[in-house]
C-alpha cells in the first residue's frame, strides 16, 4: 500500500514559520523511490536542524547506498525547529521525511545518526512527532525499528530505553546486511513479531539490541555487570570496519542543499582512522586503524561529485588530512587541474608543518587565503605530553613562522581547558604561547598587522579512550581558569591587541559528560529535560544547564557521580561489553603512561604497540608509500 505524503498538510504551516525551505525536500542529487518499488524503507535522521544535517557524510553515504541497494528505499528526516513542532502539535503533523513527505512512522527503521550527545532530546521530539512511543518496550509490530549510528552510539547506554538496536563503527556494510534481515524476516511473514526480527539482528554480533542485555549494578551505584538475557546473544557486540575505501567511493551523488547549510562544498573522504593517539580524542581512537583512499579514487570521485553537484569548493576530510601519505600529490594535482577555474580547495581539518605551509599554499592558490589553525590542545608542554599531542613549542613558532613569512596574517590556535592533571600554570601557558606566536610573527615579517586567535573548548572524558577512567573537572575550575586566561591575555600592553580569544564556559561539558559516560540510569533525565521543554541542547541560545541540573536531581541522578568521579582500574565502564577493539589493558596502560607524562608513537610509522584494534577486528593499517610526521593545523 502506497503512502501518502504528508506535504498538503505541512504547507499550509511552512508561511508561518522561519526557513521553511529546510523543510521542502527536492534537493539537486536527492532520490524519491516509489513506495511499493522496495520492501525494507529506511527513515535516515541526523537529529539537529537541517543545515546541519545535511551536510553530513555518514548519513549521505548511507542514503545513497541504501538507495541503490535493489528492493530498498531511504529517506532523510531532519530535527525541526521549535517554531514548526509547536504548529505539527497544533495540527497533527507527524514527524516526515523531507524527500517525499512521508511519515516517518511508516518505515522500518529509524535510522538516528549521533555525532554528539547532546542531539538526544531532538531524536525523543521526532519520536513523539512521528507517533513512535519513546520508551522500545512500549513500541508494537507497527513501530519502524529506532536504530543508533554515529560516534555517540559507542556508548548508548543513556539513550538504550528510547533505542531498539544499535551499530557500531562503519555503516555502509552493516547497513545492507540489516536490510537483508529485515527483508528474509518480512518475506517469512514476520515469524516471532519485532522480538523475533530483534533476535536475528542481535545473534550477530554486530547489532546491540540493549533490551536483551541485563545491567546489575552494586550497592554504592557502580555497575556489577552486564550480561545477555537470551541463550543466543553475544556478550560482547563489535564494531564494524570498512576495510577498502576504493570500494565504497561515496558520495557519487552529493546532495546540494536549498537553504544555507553549515557547509557548502563537496567533501571527499581521503582516509579513514587515525593512530596518533591523542589520549583525548575518541574519534581517533573508535575509527582505528587508519585506511587510505588511493590518489586515483580521490582523483576520481573529486572531478565525479564536482560535475554532479556543481559545488565550487571541494574539501579534503578526515581526522587529520595532511597525514594521508600522498597528499603532496593530491594537493598538486587538484590545485593544478582547478587552476584558473572557479573551483577551490580546503582542508578542513588536517595537520601541517613546515611542509604544509606549501601545502596550504597549494590549496589556496586557487581560493581564499583567510587563515590557518594550529592545534596544540595543551598549553604547556607538560599537557602535551599528558595528552600525547606531541607538538613542542619550537615546532609550532617555527612552523608559524613559515607561515606568517609566507603571507598568511591570521593563525587560530585551538586548546582544551580542563585536561586531565591540568595546573592552573597549564591554561596560563596559552597566554605565553600566543604572545610569543604574535612576537614571532612581527619579527619575521616586520609588520604589526599579525594576528592570532586563541580558542579553547571545554576537556570532556569520553568512552573507549585511555581517557575513560579520568575525573572531568568541575565547571567552576575550568571557569575560573579561563578567566585568569582573559586577564593574562588583555593585560599585555604589547601583546594583548593582536590576540583573540574565543571561548565557553564548563557548563555544557558538564552535561555532555554526563551523557558521554553515563549509563542507563541517565535516560530518565534526558526524558525529564525533555518533557520540561528541552530540545537542539548543541545550540547555545537553546541549552539551558539549569534544566539539566534540575532534571538530574528530579530522577535522583548524580551528576558529580557521573562527571567528575575517577573510576578505578576495575570498575565495571558502561560500554565494556561494546568493542571498538581497543585492549582495555592497554587502554589503562595508556592511561597510566598519560599521567606520568610518556609519550606513544603513531603506529602508522613505528612497529604496532598493541592497542589491540588489529587482531581484535581482523584489519591492518592501510597506508601509501610516503608515510610522513606533520604537524597539526587546520586551514580554515
Ligand atoms: S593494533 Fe597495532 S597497528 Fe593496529 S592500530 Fe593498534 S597499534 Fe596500530
Amino acid at each position: 500500500m502506497p503512502v501518502e505524503s504528508i506535504f498538503h498538510r505541512l504547507e499550509a504551516l511552512l508561511p508561518k514559520v522561519q526557513k521553511p525551505i529546510q523543510y521542502v525536500g527536492g534537493e539537486l542529487n536527492s532520490t524519491v523511490k516509489d513506495w511499493d518499488s522496495a520492501d525494507v524503507r529506511w527513515a535516515l535522521m541526523y537529529p539537529d536542524a537541517y543545515e546541519v544535517g545535511l551536510p553530513n557524510q555518514g548519513v549521505a553515504i548511507l542514503y545513497e547506498i541504501l538507495n541503490e541497494l535493489p528492493g530498498t528505499l531511504a529517506e532523510r528526516t531532519y530535527a525541526v525547529w521549535p517554531d514548526l513542532e509547536a504548529l505539527m502539535r497544533a495540527e497533527g503533523v507527524p514527524q516526515f521525511t523531507v524527500d517525499a513527505h512521508r511519515p516517518v512512522r511508516a518505515f522500518d527503521v529509524l535510522g538516528v545518526s549521533f555525532s554528539t550527545e547532546l542531539g538526544y532530546t531532538n531524536m525523543l521530539t521526532a519520536l513523539d512527532l512521528a507517533g513512535i512511543p519513546l520508551l522500545a518496550v512500549d513500541r508494537g509490530e507497527d513501530d519502524p525499528i529506532v536504530l543508533a549510528g554515529g560516534h555517540a552510539a559507542f556508548n548508548p547506554e543513556p539513550i538504550a530505553d528510547f533505542l531498539d538496536a544499535a551499530v557500531l563503527g562503519d555503516g555502509e556494510q552493516i547497513s545492507i546486511a540489516i536490510s537483508e534481515v529485515i527483508r528474509e524476516w518480512k518475506a517469512e511473514g514476520r515469524p516471532g513479531g519485532r522480538d523475533e526480527l530483534l533476535m536475528r539482528l542481535a545473534e550477530s554480533g554486530g547489532v546491540y539490541v540493549p533490551k536483551f542485555y541485563d545491567v546489575e549494578y552494586h550497592a554504592d551505584g557502580r555497575i556489577k555487570r552486564v550480561a545477555p538475557n537470551r541463550p543466543d546473544v553475544p556478550w560482547r557486540v563489535h564494531k564494524h570496519t570498512v576495510m577498502d575505501l576504493d570500494e565504497w567511493p561515496y558520495p557519487k551523488k552529493p546532495l546540494v542543499p536549498l537553504a544555507e547549510t553549515v557547509h557548502e562544498r563537496f567533501s571527499v573522504e581521503i582516509f579513514r582512522g587515525c593512530t596518533r593517539g591523542c589520549r583525548f580524542c575518541q574519534a581517533g581512537m573508535i575509527t582505528r586503524p587508519v585506511r587510505e583512499r588511493s590518489i586515483t579514487t580521490i582523483g576520481a570521485m573529486v572531478d565525479n561529485g564536482v560535475k554532479q553537484s556543481g559545488f565550487n569548493e571541494v574539501g579534503l576530510l578526515s581526522l587529520s588530512s595532511a597525514d594521508h601519505s600522498e597528499i603532496g600529490d593530491i594537493a598538486k594535482g587538484l590545485a593544478d587541474r582547478y587552476e584558473g577555474s572557479n573551483t577551490s580547495l580546503s582542508l578542513p581539518s588536517t595537520r601541517v608543518d613546515a611542509f604544509n605551509i606549501d601545502l596550504a599554499n597549494e590549496f589556496s592558490r586557487n581560493g581564499r587565503r583567510s587563515g590557518l589553525t594550529f592545534a596544540p590542545e595543551g598549553g604547556s608542554e607538560r599537557m602535551r605530553k599528558v595528552i600525547n599531542k606531541m607538538v613542542t613549542e619550537e615546532d609550532l613558532i617555527r612552523t608559524v613562522t613559515t607561515a606568517y613569512s609566507q603571507g598568511w596574517r591570521q593563525v587560530k590556535l585551538y586548546f582544551m581547558c580542563g585536561l586531565p592533571t591540568e595546573q592552573d600554570e597549564d591554561v596560563l601557558g596559552i597566554a605565553d604561547l600566543a604572545k610569543k606566536v604574535i612576537k614571532a610573527g612581527r619579527e619575521a615579517t616586520g609588520s604589526r598587522d599579525i594576528r592570532c586567535t586563541v580558542s579553547i573548548g571545554g576537556f570532556v572524558p569520553k568512552p573507549h579512550t585511555p581517557f575513560q577512567w579520568a575525573a572531568q573537572a568541575d565547571h567552576e575550575t575550568v571557569d575560573r581558569r579561563l578567566k585568569a586566561l582573559r586577564e593574562a591575555l588583555r593585560s599585555d600592553k604589547n601583546y594583548g591587541r593582536a590576540i583573540g580569544y574565543r571561548y565557553h564556559d564548563g557548563k555544557p561539558s558538564i552535561v555532555e559528560g554526563l551523557l558521554s559516560r553515563g549509563d542507563r540510569r541517565v535516560g530518565a533525565v534526558i526524558r525529564a529535560v525533555w518533557e520540561d521543554g528541552g530540545r537542539f541542547d548543541g545550540w547555545s541560545e537553546h541549552f539551558s544547564y539549569e534544566r539539566w541540573m534540575t532534571a538530574a536531581e528530579q530522577v535522583g541522578v548524580d551528576v558529580d557521580w557521573y562527571t567528575t568521579r575517577e573510576r578505578e582500574e576495575n570498575e565495571v565502564l558502561p560500554w565494556d561489553h561494546l568493542d571498538a577493539g581497543l585492549d582495555r589493558e592497554w587502554l589503562w596502560q595508556d592511561w597510566q603512561e598519560a599521567v606520568s607524562g610518556a609519550e606513544v608513537e603513531d603506529c602508522r610509522w613505528t612497529p604496532c604497540y598493541d592497542c589491540g584494534v588489529c587482531p581484535t577486528m581482523g584489519t591492518e593499517i592501510q597506508i601509501g608509500p610516503t608515510g610522513r610526521k606533520l604537524l597539526p593545523l587546520t586551514v580554515v
